[in-house]
C-alpha cells in the first residue's frame, strides 16, 4: 500500500487544477436511513449540478468481490479487483448509472449479499484509497456537484464549498430502511432492521480509515420530522445561504 494518508489530496491534485470560480462542491454526509440518496439527487437537481453516489461506488466493490469470490479480508485483492474494474458513471443519466468494466452493475448494488457485506469491505484502507482518489478526480472533472456518502466531508473534499450532515433518530431511521425494503419487495422484519441499522451506523463510525464523523465545518440538519421535500427546501436554503450567486436560485 502506498503511504498517502487519505485526509488530504495529492498534491499533484492541488497543484495542476486551482480550483474553478464557479466550482460548488456540496458534501452530504450521514448515517444509514438518513434520506441522503433521496435529497440529494433532489438537490443536485435542483441546483443544476452533478449528483454522486459514493455509496454506489463501496456497493460496487462489494459486488466485485463477492462475484469473484474474493477473500473479504484480502484487502489488495479486492482493491486491485476495483482498479480492474475501472469505475466510472454514465453522466447522461439520471441518476447516473455506474459502469464496471463498461458495464452497468447498478443490478447488483442492493443485493442482499452485497447490503451484508459493504460495510466490512468499505472498511478496508487499501479499497478506500482506490475509491477516494477516483472520487476525486470525478470532483476536478465535475467541478460543480453534489457529492453523498460518509467521508464527503471529511475527507474527499474537505474544502468543500458546503457540508452538510443528516441525521435522523435510530427508530426513523430503521423504519426508513423498512420502507425502502418492502417498496423493492423484500422482507422487513422492524427488529431485524433497526440491528441491522444500528450494526452498520457502529461499524462505519469506528472504522480507522474515513469513518463517519460530522465535520466540524458542516450544517448539521435533523431529518427525523421532515419530510422529503422539506429537507431540499431546507439543504437550498443553506447552500444558497453560504455561496449566494455560484448556486441558482
Ligand atoms: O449510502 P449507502 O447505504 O449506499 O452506503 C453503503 C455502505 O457503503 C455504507 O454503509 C458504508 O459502509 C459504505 N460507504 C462508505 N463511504 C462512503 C459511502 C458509503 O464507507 N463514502
Amino acid at each position: 500500500m502506498t503511504a498517502r494518508p487519505l485526509t488530504s489530496p495529492p498534491l499533484s491534485v492541488q497543484a495542476l487544477h486551482p480550483r474553478p470560480h464557479d466550482r460548488l462542491i456540496v458534501t452530504i454526509d450521514g448515517p444509514a436511513g438518513t434520506g441522503k440518496s433521496t435529497v440529494a439527487r433532489d438537490l443536485a437537481r435542483r441546483l443544476g449540478v452533478d449528483f454522486l453516489d459514493t455509496g454506489a461506488m463501496y456497493r460496487a466493490a462489494t459486488a466485485l468481490a463477492l462475484d469473484a469470490r474474493a477473500d473479504l479480508d484480502d484487502a489488495f485483492a479486492i482493491a486491485d479487483l476495483v482498479r480492474a474494474a475501472d469505475l466510472t458513471f454514465r453522466w447522461q443519466d439520471d441518476p447516473p448509472t455506474l459502469l464496471a468494466r463498461g458495464r452497468s452493475i447498478m443490478h447488483r448494488l442492493r443485493d442482499p449479499d452485497v447490503a451484508s457485506a459493504v460495510s466490512p469491505v468499505s472498511a478496508l484502507a487499501p479499497v478506500r484509497e482506490v475509491l477516494v482518489e477516483r472520487q476525486r478526480r470525478i470532483g476536478e472533472v465535475h467541478a460543480r456537484l453534489v457529492s453523498e456518502g460518509r467521508d464527503q466531508g471529511s475527507v474527499v473534499f474537505f474544502d468543500a464549498d458546503v457540508k452538510v450532515y443528516l441525521d435522523a433518530h435510530i427508530k426513523v431511521r430503521a423504519a426508513r430502511r423498512a420502507d425502502q425494503l418492502r417498496a423493492a419487495g423484500r422482507p422487513a422484519d422492524p427488529i431485524a432492521v433497526e440491528r441491522e441499522v444500528r450494526e452498520r451506523d457502529e461499524r462505519d463510525s469506528t472504522r480507522a480509515v474515513g469513518p463517519l464523523v460530522c465535520p466540524h465545518d458542516a450544517h448539521r440538519l435533523d431529518t427525523s420530522d421532515l419530510s422529503q421535500p422539506q429537507v431540499v427546501d431546507r439543504l437550498a436554503e443553506i447552500v444558497h445561504a453560504r455561496v449566494g450567486g455560484r448556486a441558482p436560485a
